[in-house]
């Protein structure tokens, strides 16, 4: 079974009203582009990508809370980064 076949086990419960994970989502500086593209590719979730205008597509809905995101920003790019409140967030079901 591939990761991406484990990964469509998990479930998700999402709180709408209160994102856990806030990014900045355009004008980015040459040093935050660099960072961001370290994010994109390790990311497990794959949840960013860049548009064609250079603008960050992300959506934490998908987010496995792994805080990889938040080491490699450095400070950076993610304004805001917490856990999921209450009952919210992944919940793992395969492994
Ligand atoms: Fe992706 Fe992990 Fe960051 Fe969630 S915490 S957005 S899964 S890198």
């Amino acid at each position: 079974m591939s990761i991406e076949e484990k990964l469509g086990f998990n479930k998700f419960y999402v709180d709408e009203s209160n994102a856990h994970i806030i990014v900045k989502k355009s004008d980015f500086t040459d040093e935050e582009l660099v960072i961001l593209n370290k994010i994109i590719k390790a990311c497990p979730a794959g949840l960013y990508s860049l548009n064609e205008d250079g603008t960050l597509r992300f959506d934490y809905a998908g987010c496995l809370e792994c805080g990889t995101c938040r080491i490699l920003a450095q400070g950076k790019v993610i304004e805001d980064w917490k856990y999921p409140q209450g009952t919210f967030g992944v919940e793992f079901r395969y492994g």
